[in-house]
């Protein structure tokens, strides 16, 4: 009898085609044999604040051998949501029919600084129980120049035009580590330098904890900071939230942690969605410090209230929870944001990102 494997030990189903415009870099448009040269190419195709007519401004032969001989593949902006605090869910649409969703968020009226939340597949195969889109199962992963295409769509529809002002976060649909090939090679498309030239400090990549996805990214280059989404303090409780910890336990997932070769000022972010009843006392607060160990002083421990959602019973906290939550990780040092939702009337804010047709 064969022993049951896990949703994410399998690949997730890749989409096909010819090679991705939006997923090749200045040397590969050479090596196709691209009528012109291929830096040139690139940085027309990432200036989408410059397309015509929804293509890059480039000159008809280059037009012409776009056309031809790749897949422009960008996704279709399908639906804007405007959410009453400024931010703003997109749902595109893909080639093949499936939809994702991303969240656009302005920091402030005046301020031009963006941070874009990002899907990485269609679907999730992790089956976190508070999250929409865990409820979908997996459809597919999301291609290189599919992960592109959403964010130069997205900037040309509600900018900013300046790419020091964009902040990228793969926290929308998807477990971006069960796609990281495609997820790496979008994240060097991003950080080059004739491109949106946006720095690794810039783009976070955040997990549910699937270490070995954790120990390839550590060694990847660039790399993007880490995020990881921890939300339960002892394994018994993580394990019914979130299957994954059943492979990968909190002692592994700390031992992953400590291995990251941390670069000169990189920060850790750890993540805990607080949910009414089930990991906000005062003993989990406690031993969310102690699992963070040194971590507390200098990495980042973001608490972000539990968004209800119709596929979830998980209840929302109260607030006095919340309050005594944080002064307890306050008294043990911990350094603690608590995250406000953006985007709660569209359905937009962390773990709602749903396919909804
Ligand atoms: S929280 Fe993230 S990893 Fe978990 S099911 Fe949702 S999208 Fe997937």
């Amino acid at each position: 009898m064969s022993a049951t494997r896990n949703p994410w030990d399998s690949p997730a189903p890749e989409r096909a085609g010819k090679p991705e415009a939006c997923a090749l870099l200045p040397d590969d448009f050479e090596d196709l044999g691209a009528p012109g040269r291929g830096e040139h190419i690139f940085s027309q195709i990432h200036h989408p604040w410059a397309w015509v007519e929804g293509r890059p401004r480039v000159s008809r032969a280059i037009r012409e051998w776009l056309d031809q001989s790749l897949d422009f593949c960008l996704p279709q902006v399908l639906e804007q949501h405007a959410s009453g605090d400024g931010s703003t869910k997109l749902i595109l649409g893909l080639a093949d029919g499936e939809r994702i969703e991303v969240v656009h968020m302005p920091r402030a009226v005046r301020n031009p600084r963006v941070t874009l939340c990002l899907s990485s597949q269609v679907g999730c195969a992790m089956g976190c129980t508070f999250c929409a889109t865990g409820s979908m199962g997996i459809h597919r992963n999301l291609t290189a120049g599919e992960i592109v295409g959403q964010v130069l769509v997205v900037l040309r529809a509600l900018g900013p035009e300046q790419p020091h002002a964009i902040t990228l976060v793969f926290m929308g649909m998807g477990e971006p580590l069960h796609n990281l090939d495609h997820v790496h090679r979008a994240v060097r498309i991003f950080n080059h330098e004739r491109g949106l030239n946006i720095s690794t400090r810039r783009i976070t990549v955040s997990t549910s904890g699937l270490v070995p996805g954790i120990e390839r990214l550590a060694h990847m280059k660039p790399r993007p900071w880490l995020a990881l989404s921890l939300n339960a303090t002892t394994d018994e409780a993580r394990s019914r939230i979130m299957p994954v910890n059943r492979a990968w336990n909190l002692a592994r997932l700390r031992q992953a942690i400590e291995a990251w070769p941390l670069a000169e000022r990189e920060k850790l972010t750890l993540e805990y969605v607080l949910m009414g009843d089930r990991n906000d006392s005062l003993e989990d607060a406690t031993r969310l410090a102690e699992w963070m160990g040194d971590l507390r002083k200098s990495h980042n421990l973001n608490l972000i209230r539990m968004n209800a959602h119709a596929a979830s019973d998980i209840k929302e906290p109260e607030e006095a929870r919340v309050t005594a939550f944080v002064q307890r990780l306050k008294e043990l040092g911990c350094f603690v944001t608590v995250r406000k939702s953006r985007g709660r009337d569209v359905q937009a804010a962390c773990g709602q990102l749903v396919k909804r047709s």
